[in-house]
């Protein structure tokens, strides 16, 4: 298990569960959401995390564990938890969950949440940033466009970072990249 798994588990796992970090509310507040609605539903049966190629090659993400902790109201360890943006949202989990939970919306709406109360992982935001100023998820360095051209490949298409600029204006996202999460 690497060091950052550990400090998952630890962080989200392991820990003891203190009654004053329940939020009795939080549940509620996603069966409003859309995809949220049969989140109650779960019974933990585990079919999620056993299916769920993510947690396959993980030894801290599981999806099983959000939704039971999503049910617990352990608001703030699951929107800090770095496990959250794990998810591939490849939809296997609502396939097969026996009790018709979207696991796999319930996983957007709780990351929805938590981008909102300024819980981004430094590495999404950095891609977003990108994004808005270049176009692409990625950097290019300039070297590389370089040597694209001394092999006589031809440059790259222009991203289009004016349109995304209007479209993250539009949602705010600026904004929300700024905020911290506390
Ligand atoms: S498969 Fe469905 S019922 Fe089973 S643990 Fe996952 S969400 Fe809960
Ligand atoms: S949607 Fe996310 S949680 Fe569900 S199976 Fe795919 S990677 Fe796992």
């Amino acid at each position: 298990m690497s060091e950052q798994e550990k400090t998952e588990q630890e962080k989200i796992g392991k820990k003891i569960i203190q009654a004053s970090e329940l939020d009795p509310k939080f549940k509620y507040e996603i069966i409003q959401m859309h995809g949220g609605e049969k989140l109650l539903m779960c019974f933990q049966c585990g079919t999620c995390t056993s299916d769920c190629p993510v947690a396959r090659f993980s030894d801290s993400y599981r999806p099983r564990q959000i939704i039971r902790m999503t049910q617990l109201g352990l608001k703030e360890r699951v929107l800090k938890s770095n496990t959250l943006w794990l998810c591939a949202a490849c939809f296997t989990c609502t396939d097969r969950c026996p009790q018709g939970v979207k696991v796999a919306d319930v996983i957007r709406t709780l990351k929805n949440i938590a981008v909102e109360e300024g819980y981004i992982p430094p590495v999404f935001k950095e891609l977003a940033s990108s994004i808005l100023d270049t176009g692409y998820a990625y950097r290019i360095p300039e070297l590389r466009l370089k040597k694209r051209e001394q092999l006589g490949l031809p440059p790259l298409p222009r991203g289009n970072p004016e349109s995304l600029a209007k479209l993250f204006r539009e949602m705010e996202l600026k904004k929300l990249l700024e905020k911290e999460g506390e």
